[in-house]
């Protein structure tokens, strides 16, 4: 499944569910609603972590 929103990684042989925000990882697993996800932090408007892209 490909994702235009939400942002998910392979690590190894598990994905995670990437943060829009800032990048931390909220969950595991590939199936996830395509949207953009955001940690507790960043809903709250408190995340001092900018998302860094990794080239
Ligand atoms: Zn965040």
């Amino acid at each position: 499944m490909e994702y235009e929103h939400a942002i998910v990684k392979m690590n190894g042989d598990v994905a995670n569910l990437l943060c829009n925000g800032c990048g931390l990882v909220i969950a595991e697993g590939k199936e996830h609603e395509d949207r953009e996800h955001y940690c507790t932090l960043c809903m709250s408007g408190n995340c001092k972590a900018k998302f860094k892209k990794e080239p």
